[in-house]
């Protein structure tokens, strides 16, 4: 597979699972394998890299589970819709 293809495949795959992407600490994540369906990846962020277990990161190639959590971090944290929210949306007005 071509360098720039396998780059493309782990970022689709990777929107396509951030949203199953859990936080189990500070700076590590566990995200479900799309091989094995029982089977999770553990990805790290080690001195501003995104580490990954699984056998294409380990060989060096762009993984779908470093793709996923990139993209958790990038979306920020999650809303607790069911909290109140003292400091709420702000408030932007339009002066056109
Ligand atoms: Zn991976």
């Amino acid at each position: 597979m071509a360098p720039g293809e396998r780059r493309r495949r782990a970022l689709d795959r990777g929107l396509f699972l951030a949203d199953r992407v859990s936080r189990v600490a500070s700076a590590t994540w566990l995200v479900p394998s799309q091989s094995d369906p029982s089977g999770v990846h553990a990805v790290a962020l080690i001195d501003g890299y995104l580490l990954c277990d699984c056998f294409a990161a380990l060989a060096g190639h762009p993984c779908a589970h470093k793709a996923a959590v990139a993209l958790t971090l990038l979306a920020g944290p999650v809303q607790d819709a069911g909290a109140p929210d003292g400091r709420g949306e702000p408030d932007v007005q339009q002066s056109a």
